[in-house]
């Protein structure tokens, strides 16, 4: 910038004052056309002339430049919460899948529980519902196998003998071991059900 020096000559000072003016054009002249490449690069939503004018303006190119350079990362941003978004989606739409296939399974093995209760002379409403059906189902296979085994008088093996002694087993069907050390009982087995029945002697 340009300060008069009373001890240069007048036309020193003109001199350098021109000079220092010309500088100010040439700054300012790089400045518009910065302005102007900014303002063709960064949106515009200005419809009315004034709006055009204020949105031209440097300080609102300015903002407008400085978010600018931000729009890659946001991009990527809305990108990854798209992804995000669409995943949700999947998974709800595969446990609503899944929610519906079990919903089946169950529906259809009520039905086959009901028809193995009416074929053992079992009635509807009556010795067992719709609701129940399936645990009476398991219920009855049980006790059918149970009167099954209960008719073979062999002793047979059973779980926990540990504290027998020159024991032969169990007869199915009565209180005690053979050699009386252990109550004995019918259980069912893990993964009982009237499709696949699973029934074993237990010490008790
Ligand atoms: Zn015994």
């Amino acid at each position: 910038m340009f300060t008069r020096n009373d001890k240069l000559s007048r036309e020193e000072n003109i001199k350098l004052a021109e000079e220092s003016a010309s500088k100010a054009s040439q700054l300012l002249d790089a400045i518009e056309t910065a302005v102007k490449e900014g303002f063709k690069h960064v949106p515009k939503y200005g419809t009315t002339p004034t709006q055009n004018k204020k949105l031209a303006s440097v300080t609102e190119v300015i903002a407008r430049l400085q978010s600018e350079k931000s729009i890659a990362y946001r991009l990527k941003s809305d990108y990854s919460t798209m992804d995000r978004i669409a995943a949700e989606k999947q998974k709800l739409e595969e446990a609503q899948k899944e929610k519906a296939t079990k919903e089946a399974e169950r529906v259809k093995l009520v039905g086959e529980a009901i028809q193995y209760l009416i074929q053992n002379g079992k009635i509807i409403n009556e010795h067992f519902t719709i609701e129940n059906a399936i645990s009476k189902a398991n219920d009855l296979a049980f006790e059918l196998v149970v009167d099954k085994l209960n008719q073979d008088n062999t002793p047979i093996d059973f779980s926990g003998d540990d504290n027998c002694e020159d024991c032969a087993g169990w007869i199915p069907g009565s209180h005690r071991c053979d050699c009386g050390n252990r109550r004995v009982g019918w259980v069912m087995g893990w993964g009982h059900s009237f499709k696949q029945p699973s029934v074993y002697a237990e010490a008790y």
